[in-house]
């Protein structure tokens, strides 16, 4: 089992540990920040059945799988979401029409070493507190074993890699085949992390265990919806924000923490989910400062639960290939998994440096001079050499 791990072909999901007859997998934090499960050797039996639900061992992913798809915002959950707000309304819904008993979302949450984590939600105002986007690892390992004890059925949202691991979970098993009743996918270019927020607290002076509370995608309504930032509150009752054209977008778009299994990732639209959200990277929306969902329903019976949207014209419906030109650079990136040398190199140099200089707040800039040596290696390998002799000197 540990195998998978060391593969590094792993995004923490959790689904391997509740399959395990001898529950002997735990999901722990490596000193990359990541999660990764490790298995009690002295247990494990060897089934094998933790690798027969691993996305990364079995990607059963039906390719494109589009079905209707529509483009607009929610009018009452807009403002506090990631994108149009969508997402929200569509579980909100479910929860209302009894097409699920609970959803399983992602909440921020005020451990300073776990800042977000899946919950079991009920009600309405419950949903809304788990808007926005959680760019840091979670896991459904400790879910899904309170899921075993829970009566009713779940729709759970996850990230391509989780929905395809509990889609093997479900064709594995009746129990989890009838529990998890619905599949909801969110478009996903890559997890960093733990240490992508540990650097920005880094940067502020301050501490991982100083955190209190973060936000990921806040919107300011004088930026563009692509523009989007974090604030992070700490307990001296200091806050900072970031945007998209500052350090958090610096580290975030590089992929400095990027995880290695999101470089070799093929799955963009979340293939095997009922219905997948992401924002509508479009010239004509991505402008405009409010943010706009996109999305792909491939399940006939969830038409219904978005059909106040349609109805009153917040939501229209748009043609398949609108998707792929909204999500241009992420189709690209994908393509080519497995051959991201540059980030890759990126996210290695960022953890030597991260290791090194953890305690002190100059790390962010110690992380740019790689990316400026990296961009000139590839312009001017002359000017690259000048740069390596000037640091060789200063050590
Ligand atoms: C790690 C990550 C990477 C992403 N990358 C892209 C991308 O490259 N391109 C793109 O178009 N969209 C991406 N998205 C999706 C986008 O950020 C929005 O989540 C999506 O468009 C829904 O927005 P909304 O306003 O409709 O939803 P909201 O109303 O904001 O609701 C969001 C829902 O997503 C859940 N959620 C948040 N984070 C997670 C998580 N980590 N795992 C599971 N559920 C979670 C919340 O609990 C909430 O229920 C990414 C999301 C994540 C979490
Ligand atoms: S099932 Fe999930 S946690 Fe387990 S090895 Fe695979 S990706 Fe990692
Ligand atoms: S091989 Fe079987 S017993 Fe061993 S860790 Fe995997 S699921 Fe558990
Ligand atoms: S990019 Fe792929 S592997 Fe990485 S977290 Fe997202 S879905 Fe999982």
């Amino acid at each position: 089992m540990n195998n998978i791990a060391e593969n590094k072909f792993c995004s923490g999901c959790g689904v391997c540990s509740a399959v395990c007859p001898k529950e002997c997998i735990k999901i722990k934090e490596n000193p990359l920040g990541e999660l990764r499960p490790t298995a009690d050797e002295n247990l494990c039996i060897s089934c094998g059945k933790c690798k027969k639900v691993c996305s990364f061992n079995n990607n059963s992913v039906i390719p494109e799988n589009f079905g209707k798809c529509f483009i607009g915002r929610a009018p009452d959950y807009k403002d506090n979401g990631s994108s149009g707000g969508v997402a929200t309304f569509f579980l909100s819904n479910l929860l209302k029409e009894n097409s699920a008993d609970y959803v399983v979302s992602v909440k921020p949450n005020d451990n300073s070493d776990e800042l977000f984590c899946y919950t079991v939600c009920k009600e309405e105002k419950e949903l809304i507190s788990c808007q926005g986007s959680a760019y840091y690892p979670v896991t459904l390992s400790k879910m899904l074993k309170d899921l075993k004890n829970l009566d009713g059925t779940v729709a759970v949202i996850g990230v391509p890699c989780f929905i395809t691991a509990l889609k093997n979970l479900k064709c594995e098993s009746k129990f989890w085949d009838e529990k998890i009743k619905f599949l909801v996918g969110i478009v996903c270019g890559h997890t960093p992390s733990k240490h992508l927020v540990d650097a920005l607290a880094f940067k502020s002076g301050h501490k991982r265990e100083n955190i209190t509370s973060i936000r990921f995608r806040i919107k300011d309504d004088n930026k563009p919806a692509w523009d989007y930032g974090v604030k992070l509150s700490f307990d001296d009752g200091s806050f900072v924000k970031s945007f998209g054209s500052d350090d958090f977008g610096f580290l975030f778009w590089r992929k400095f923490f990027s995880q290695e299994c999101c470089n070799n990732c093929k799955d963009v639209f979340a293939d095997n989910a009922d219905i997948t959200f992401m924002d509508a990277w479009l010239d004509e929306y991505k402008n405009e400062c409010e943010g706009t969902s996109l999305l792909i329903c491939r399940n006939k019976e969830l038409l219904k639960i978005l059909n106040p949207l349609i109805e009153n014209g917040n939501i229209k419906e748009i043609e398949n290939s609108k998707l792929v030109t909204a999500q241009k650079d992420l189709v690209e990136y994908k393509k080519n998994a497995g051959c991201h040398k540059a980030e890759e190199n990126r996210r290695k140099e960022a953890a030597k440096v991260f290791e090194k200089y953890c305690e002190r707040p100059e790390i962010i800039d110690q992380i740019r001079r790689i990316n400026y040596k990296e961009n000139l290696k590839r312009k001017n390998f002359f000017l690259w050499c000048i740069i390596c002799l000037k640091d060789r000197l200063t050590k």
